[in-house]
């Protein structure tokens, strides 16, 4: 068993794999939409670990995984994908091969610390510990580029704060979500230097779809799944 771990960019784009509703190629690999998993993504904080039967959905007639933001899979050729444009994709790799998880960590789902949650949902129902995974942490916005308004910044800060998490060294507006999913990561058990950072800003990358910077409603799309061949 092997673990593929994919980060597109608008070479791989969510609208185009609507539309077409066929196999695609992530990177070199043709993945069949008959095996790829897709969450509805509410900015929810619910983890959801596939069974076989959901195989296919979000695409063709199978609904997506309602009401959820964060999946997990221990099926070999299941591929859980999340679609993001500045929101961070976090996908987790299980050194051992037993699993793999893939979460959409917008503000929202930063302020409710769903990486902790994912984490504790793949320690407490499936006895994988955090020291076992490498973290990939992608393309997203950052702390520079991130502004909200005052009483949006003021709840983020708050709610971050009180869990133990520092809001660090941004300027007064600004929201740093990739400062904030590391030390959700660290505070898991997962060591720094299983943490791998794509440290590419989405409003800053013109290969990148970026919700702030163009209004689209295009999504890259990152994927992970165990392959067993
Ligand atoms: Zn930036």
């Amino acid at each position: 068993m092997r673990t593929f771990v994919f980060f597109g960019d608008k070479q791989c784009d969510y609208r185009s794999l609507m539309a077409n509703q066929k196999d695609f190629y992530a990177k070199d690999r043709l993945i069949p939409l008959s095996h790829t998993v897709i969450a509805e993504q509410v900015a929810s904080d619910k983890v959801y670990l596939c069974s076989i039967k959901d195989n296919g959905a979000g695409t063709r007639s199978h609904p997506q995984i309602q009401g959820v933001d964060a999946l997990i899979t221990t099926l070999p050729n299941q591929y859980i994908l999340i679609r993001t444009a500045d929101c961070f994709p976090v996908l987790f790799e299980d050194k051992k091969q037993r699993v793999v998880a893939a979460v959409h960590s917008g503000r929202e789902g930063t302020r409710l610390n769903l990486i902790g949650k994912t984490l504790n949902f793949l320690k407490e129902k499936l006895g994988i510990m955090s020291q076992d995974l490498i973290a990939y942490i992608g393309a997203g916005i950052c702390g520079k580029h991130y502004t909200v308004d005052e009483a949006t910044w003021k709840f983020y800060n708050e709610w971050m704060e009180q869990q133990g998490f520092s809001v660090g060294k941004v300027p007064f507006g600004h929201i740093d979500l990739r400062s904030g999913i590391t030390q959700q990561l660290i505070a898991a058990g997962i060591p720094s230097n299983q943490i791998v950072h794509k440290n590419i800003c989405t409003f800053e990358s013109p290969l990148y779809f970026s919700y702030r910077r163009d209004k689209t409603d295009n999504r890259q799309i990152c994927l992970i799944g165990l392959i067993n061949e």
